[in-house]
């Protein structure tokens, strides 16, 4: 039983990248102390930018593998903090690896000295290209441990290990959400996801980037949902003693995105073909009976309705100057 007085102190690590600036503003919303940690190697201040009044938000400059000290009551750590995209996390693969590796200890020890809970946010990519449709939690992945993607797949495995080990140790609580593809405001114009790609093209009638044939599938879950799925997971008194999927089971083929976002956007952008980059899964969907079994959780959001939220964040990003969205 969990007798953690509320309001709560969150740390949130990876607090100015996409996800975790939804997530900070959730939490201040529901009344918590929110410190955000983040090196701004993929988010930005930017993001948060709406929270730094406010005066239960903390943000904190630092990574997570050399984890400044932090003083005081910390009683729920979330772990975003990894590159997510795949031309960023293969930039610099042996931090991405690190990232995860030694930064989810890091976490995990301060879990552990604090007495807080920890969330992990893993991700699909556990599952590699997986030759079970759609992916269950049981089902222990396809993953190159050689290849490029390897860095970021094997470090959230590594990671996923790690807490499952401090929890079998009696030494943390933990929880490890497996987020299926997430899109939404806050993400970067140029971080190379194919729902910015795709959006940002358009609206600058450019051609529009599909990889290979574009008949690999996706499932996209709105950000709001998401970020109610890993609060719930947090939350949750039972510790589930396995991970759990978190993402939307709708599932679109690369060109079914395309036509639908060029439906929505006045354009004269049109798809372009471009080489499938090595290991890119062909199929992707979450089974997530276990999230609503366990956590009574289910996305609401479709993806026509997530688009049409996230279409004008990225037409006001585009008209950013260059400097305001770097920093
Ligand atoms: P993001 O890149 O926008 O956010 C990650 C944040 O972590 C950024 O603000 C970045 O600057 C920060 N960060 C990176 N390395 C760090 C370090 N060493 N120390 C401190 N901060 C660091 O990505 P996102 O989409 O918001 O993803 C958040 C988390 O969710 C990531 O762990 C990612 O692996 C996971 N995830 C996301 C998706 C998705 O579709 N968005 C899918 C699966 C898993
Ligand atoms: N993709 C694409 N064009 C782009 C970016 C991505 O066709 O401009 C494809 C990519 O090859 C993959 C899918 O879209 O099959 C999703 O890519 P993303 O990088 O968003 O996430 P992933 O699920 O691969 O981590």
């Amino acid at each position: 039983m969990d007798m953690t007085p509320l309001p709560r102190t969150i740390l949130v690590a990876g607090g100015a990248g996409f996800i975790g600036s939804h997530l900070c503003a959730a939490l201040l919303e529901e009344g918590h102390r929110v410190i955000a940690l983040d090196s701004y190697q993929t988010g930005t201040r930017h993001n948060v930018a709406g929270l730094l009044g406010h005066r239960n938000f903390r943000l904190i400059d630092g990574e997570v593998e050399t984890l400044p000290p932090i003083s005081g009551r910390i009683d729920r750590i979330y772990n975003l903090a990894s590159p997510a995209s795949p031309p960023a996390y293969q930039a610099d693969p042996v931090r991405t690896m690190m990232t995860n590796v030694v930064g989810t200890n890091n976490l995990l020890a301060l879990a552990e000295a604090k007495g807080a809970r920890l969330l992990q946010a893993s991700t699909s990519e556990v599952y590699g290209d997986p030759e079970v449709h759609p992916q269950p939690e049981g089902y222990t992945g396809h993953v190159s441990c050689t290849g490029p993607r390897a860095c970021y797949d094997e470090g959230k495995r590594a990671a996923e290990a790690l807490c499952y080990d401090y929890l079998r140790a009696g030494r943390t609580d933990v929880r490890v959400a497996r987020i299926f593809n997430t899109y939404g405001p806050n993400m970067q114009c140029d971080d190379g996801r194919i729902v910015s790609n795709l959006i940002c093209q358009a609206l600058s009638d450019e051609p529009m980037t599909i990889y290979g044939t574009g008949q690999q599938t996706r499932s996209f879950c709105y950000v709001a949902d998401m970020v109610a799925g890993l609060m719930a997971l947090m939350e949750v008194p039972e510790t589930p003693d396995a991970p759990v999927n978190i993402g939307n089971p709708g599932e679109f083929t690369i060109l079914d995105l395309a036509e639908l976002i060029r439906s929505m956007v006045p354009t004269s952008a049109h798809p372009v073909f471009r080489p499938l980059p090595k290991d890119d899964p062909q199929r992707r969907r979450p089974d997530i009976s276990r999230a609503k079994a366990l956590l009574g959780w289910e996305p609401r959001v479709p993806l026509e309705q997530g688009l049409k939220e996230t279409i004008p964040y990225f037409a006001e990003a585009l008209q950013r100057p260059a400097i305001a969205a770097a920093g």
